[in-house]
């Protein structure tokens, strides 16, 4: 097929679209209407139709592929594995609903779920689906005051957690910072249902606390049957990254979401029932949602929920997974690959990876270096897609399902079918022309999949995402980029991570990926830093492959001339960072965003602002010590 057909056909007559790809999915009974737009920017999909989220991951595989693995459940934490085919998960999961209706949940219901990466997280997620109750997924590294602020936006019913999750062998209790986050909320949740993995002690509320492992045994020839629910009632709730500020609630709807996924697993991902994907992101994070739990699923393939880290016991543990269990479609993010790159490559030559068809990497702009290395390595095509909590799958990627259009280092791709991408121009507000930067926005109304609202918010969800040109709906994703002429996008950074040096705006992204061109540069970040001559100036601060360059005054200065240089080969003089600094580590997200506004604070001498999502705080430290050798000379 040829996409660019099926792209426009999926703009010119979205309601058949859409009406072809629903066959896709179970449905107890068809829509009446595919597309109600009658309040913009609010898009209704499959009015009237109903399904389930769970029938359609889970039941609906029972009969004919029964037996078939469907989640595998590795940890290199607790050293587990556990598979359960899809009747056993089916199984599993009528236990956990029926446990959560004795608790008091019914439809309509939130749960709010902080767990680690263990099969029952996944359990709980799908019986809430299975149920009707409405789950908010709350990242396992938030800490107390993160998680009081979600408990009180979503205000569950109950709160599913474990005793503890477990980092480079090392277990992190939860419990403790749940109850301390509970005490924080105004919104407590009559019960709290919680998974002993014995890793951690915890004190039990009386009263409030249940143990999942008796609840389970009370409840284990427990048949709960599939609630039909009306395509448009929600599904889940989950918070963006808030990378850029205080997080969003993403409400999601049950039928949409539920053909996105089923289409984006197969012109996307392209996988088959009875086939194995791996995606290595976590549960509370999109990724999670759409890629390790509901997508791979609903297109009849076993999923891989990996507890643990890419590179222990050693670097070779996900080549491994893929060798076991023989992976054909594999999602990770780039951060991830710049871990693994730095590692003997001998790891991951050790595995015969000839299931594996493709990796797809998403999350952050995937630089060039990144990509060829990872693509020579592993002699599959890379596969970046862009996308964002709120769209629930990608906006911009290449459809290999649809017609083979080959890669461009550097872009994502091109328009993913249903989202009417645009560039817009920042002051007139006009379209953009080809090679002209902009802001990328979407037409509505968003294809199905994407949020229905901010949850309890629709104000919120108007002036947040639809008001950023006057006069103009359009939805913004606040991220910069320029289309070349044959449609590919290159994304250049957050517009607010712009800085404007004596006038000329510049995108920190831009100054990166010229930086990480340097042959002895691993990881970079650029921010801009006020400056009272040129307004700001941009600063980068560089993790190098080889240190020994950089042991020294004399070779740091030498690196730093380097590094310059290519700058200014590549984009100019005005583009030049002022310093350039060697860190040991960069302060990042536990999703692998870096934080540039803490690094920026750092710099001015302000506040680093909240850094509950912080991977390793010794990392601001060492970007002080980093600024500090320099004022002491
Ligand atoms: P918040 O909106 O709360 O600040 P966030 O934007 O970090 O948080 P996510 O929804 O997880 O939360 O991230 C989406 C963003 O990640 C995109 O808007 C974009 O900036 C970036 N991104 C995702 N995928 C890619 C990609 N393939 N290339 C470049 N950037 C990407
Ligand atoms: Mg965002």
């Amino acid at each position: 097929m040829n996409y660019a057909d099926f792209y426009r056909r999926s703009i010119d007559t979205p309601e058949q679209f859409w009406q072809d790809e629903a066959a896709l999915i179970d449905w107890n009974v068809p829509c009446t209407k595919v597309l109600d737009y009658s309040h913009p920017p609010f898009a209704k999909w499959f009015v009237g139709g109903q399904t389930n989220l769970c029938h359609n991951a889970v039941d609906r595989w029972c009969a004919a592929q029964g037996e078939r693995a469907a989640l595998i459940a590795i940890s290199t934490e607790t050293n587990t594995e556990r598979s359960y085919s899809f009747n056993e998960l089916r199984t599993e999961v009528e236990r956990c609903a029926a446990m959560m209706q004795s608790l008091g949940v019914g439809r309509g219901d939130r749960v709010l779920i902080y767990m680690p990466m263990i099969a029952e997280a996944a359990f709980t997620m799908l019986a809430c689906a299975r149920i009707g109750a409405i789950h908010s997924v709350v990242f396992g590294g938030f800490a107390a005051n993160s998680l009081a602020s979600r408990i009180d936006d979503a205000k569950p019913a109950l709160i599913v957690s474990a005793d503890a999750g477990s980092r480079n062998g090392k277990a992190i209790p939860y419990k403790y910072l749940l109850d301390e986050a509970i005490t924080l909320s105004t919104a407590k949740p009559a019960k709290v249902l919680l998974v002993n993995r014995n890793l951690a002690p915890m004190e039990v509320v009386a009263g409030r606390d249940e143990d999942w492992a008796s609840l389970r045994a009370a409840n284990m020839d427990a048949h709960v049957p599939v609630t039909w629910l009306e395509s448009n009632d929600p599904s889940y709730i989950l918070y963006t990254s808030g990378t850029t500020g205080k997080p969003k609630g993403v409400q999601r709807d049950v039928g949409g979401y539920a053909v996105a996924l089923a289409s984006s697993m197969k012109y996307n991902f392209c996988g088959n029932a009875g086939e194995t994907f791996f995606a290595t992101s976590d549960i509370g994070w999109v990724v999670g949602h759409s890629y390790i739990v509901y997508g791979p699923l609903i297109a009849g393939m076993a999923t891989i929920m990996y507890e643990g880290l890419p590179i222990c016991p050693d670097a070779g543990i996900w080549w491994s997974i893929v060798e076991k269990y023989k992976v054909t479609r594999m999602f990770s993010a780039p951060t991830a690959i710049r871990v693994l790159r730095k590692q003997p490559p001998e790891f991951m030559r050790k595995y015969d990876l000839s299931s594996l068809r493709a990796l797809y990497l998403a999350g952050e702009p995937l630089d060039e270096t990144t990509s060829k290395w990872i693509s020579e390595e592993l002699g599959v095509p890379i596969i970046d897609n862009y996308w964002q909590t709120e769209t629930g799958w990608p906006i911009l990627s290449i459809a290999k399902g649809v017609e083979d259009l080959p890669t461009r280092l550097g872009s994502p791709g091109v328009a993913m079918y249903g989202y009417k991408v645009k560039l817009l121009n920042e002051s007139t507000g006009e379209e953009c022309g080809a090679n002209e930067k902009g802001v990328v926005v979407i037409d509505g109304p968003l294809p199905p999949g994407c949020m229905q609202t901010v949850y309890g918010d629709d104000q919120r969800f108007v002036d947040t995402y639809w008001s950023t040109f006057d006069g103009q709906q359009v939805y913004s994703t606040f991220d910069w980029g320029v289309r070349d002429a044959d449609g590919y996008y290159f994304i250049l950074g957050r517009t607010d991570d712009v800085i404007n040096v004596a006038g000329h705006r510049l995108g920190t992204r831009e100054i990166e990926e010229s930086i990480s061109s340097h042959a002895n540069v691993s990881e970079v970040a650029v921010v801009g830093v006020e400056d009272k001559l040129k307004g700001q100036v941009a600063v980068a601060f560089v993790i190098v492959k080889d240190a020994t360059r950089t042991a020294d005054d004399a070779g740091r200065a030498a690196q730093e001339r380097e590094i310059l240089g290519v700058v200014d080969h590549q984009l100019g003089a005005v583009a030049r960072p002022s310093r350039v600094y060697f860190v040991p580590q960069l302060p990042k997200t536990r999703s692998g965003k870096l934080l540039r506004r803490s690094i920026q604070a750092i710099c001015e001498g302000r506040n680093p602002g909240d850094l509950t999502a912080i991977e390793d705080p010794a990392s601001l430290q060492q970007i002080q010590h980093a600024l500090h050798g320099d004022a002491k000379k």
